[in-house]
């Protein structure tokens, strides 16, 4: 009985704190495949269920690594009203500048994503494919993690404005509901002249976005009673309050296409940095790493898929048992 209120207990956890929420990590690995040239698309074909199952992993890592968590966020806000001139990309510049305590405390995802992408590039040198499984997942979590506005700043769940849920309504209930009507199109991978420069960039494009994400859910929370705003939903076996489709809709209509451009945003940066380290690795041949090409079924669904993403569309994702079946939980980011 102890043994099965633990599991309950570690799942509920996993729903608590996963970031842009199991449904958009699944569906972001597996998208960035269709971005690639030929020369690696076999590879990253053949193993793209483990690069779909396995995109969550570094969220649960955190249940065992308490160095893990930094690894997801980048709080900017702390740094003042001008972050990205303030901070120093490097990071022994930045260390002295502010200590690595600092900079672990406040996040260090940018740093996080320039270290995942040389163990790649040292991967593909060394043709070590579970290396190159591994650090592809880990570089597509942290790339996606930084798409997402609220991984930007200190006012994650805006809990600091009276508005906690609002993040994974953003990452988690708007993809999952919507997910279907988005365009997921974003063309194909491009060669990243500096991985570092290119995180912060990213970072800083959704630290841009941040101030309205929350700004737009306060609005809208004004002109939504409390009883419009939030429904039993069902989860599993249980009903629990959540934010109601109505509500949902209503937040994804004024974003005004904010969380579809942010998808297509780490679905194009998760294949260019796959890309770029096979470059800065000497394209190394990948086919050679195939152990068990795609069955004929396989490769029908794989080129089905392909297509749908051309169209910008997306297919059904696997079963992936439990995690799967609770992809509509509601959780907030982390413990900082
Ligand atoms: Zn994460």
């Amino acid at each position: 009985m102890q043994r099965i209120f633990l599991l309950w207990l570690s799942i509920i956890l996993l729903l608590c704190c996963s970031s842009w929420g199991f449904y958009a990590h699944y569906r972001l690995n597996r998208l960035a495949i269709f971005t690639l040239p030929k020369g690696m698309a076999g590879f990253y074909e053949a193993n793209r269920e483990y690069l779909t199952a396995e995109a969550i992993s570094p969220d649960r890592r955190r249940y065992v690594d308490s160095t893990e968590a930094a690894h997801h966020f980048f709080n900017a806000d702390h740094y003042g009203r001008d972050p990205f001139h303030t901070v120093p990309q490097k990071w022994n510049d930045a260390a002295k500048k502010y200590t690595a305590d600092t900079l672990n405390k406040y996040g260090t995802l940018p740093w996080a994503i320039q270290y995942q992408y040389y163990k790649l590039v040292a991967a593909f040198k060394a043709h070590d494919t579970s290396a190159i499984l591994h650090h592809s997942v880990y570089l597509g979590h942290y790339v996606a993690d930084a798409c997402v506005p609220l991984h930007l700043t200190q006012n994650y769940d805006g809990q600091l404005t009276h508005q906690a849920g609002v993040h994974a309504l953003w990452e988690s209930r708007l993809p999952e509901q919507f997910g279907n009507q988005y365009n997921w199109y974003a063309g194909k991978a491009h060669y990243l002249e500096n991985p570092l420069w290119q995180a912060f960039i990213i970072c800083r494009g959704s630290f841009k976005c941040a101030d309205t994400v929350l700004r737009t859910e306060h609005k809208l929370h004004l002109t939504f009673p409390d009883s419009l705003k939030y429904a039993l939903m069902q989860r599993g076996n249980r009903k629990v309050k959540d934010y109601s489709v109505a509500y949902c809709k209503a937040y994804n209509q004024a974003l005004h296409g904010m969380v579809q451009r942010r998808l297509r945003t780490a679905i194009l940066n998760i294949g260019s940095y796959w890309f770029s380290a096979w470059v800065d690795a000497g394209q190394p041949n990948l086919n050679k790493l195939i152990v068990s090409p795609p069955s004929a079924a396989d490769r029908a669904a794989i080129i089905r898929e392909e297509n749908l993403y051309k169209a910008g569309k997306i297919a059904p994702l696997p079963d992936y048992g439990l995690i799967n079946k609770t992809l509509e939980g509601k959780g907030t980011l982390r413990e900082n």
